[in-house]
């Protein structure tokens, strides 16, 4: 098991089995959705938006 840092409040959150990236993990601490994006050192970030049902972008 591997322990990484949640970007939104700082807690420990653990992986189980082999962390990969990509990976989606919940911070136990305040519930939010995490990517693993990084291996040595364990690092998550927030998953990356990747549908375009939204128009931010209006040509
Ligand atoms: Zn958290």
């Amino acid at each position: 098991m591997s322990d990484a840092v949640c970007p939104s409040c700082g807690a420990q959150v653990s992986v189980k089995g082999t962390p990969k990236i990509g990976m989606s993990v919940t911070c136990t601490a305040c519930d939010t959705e995490l990517d693993i994006v990084w291996l040595d050192p364990l690092e998550l970030d927030w998953p990356i938006e990747d549908d375009d049902d939204e128009d931010f972008d209006e040509e």
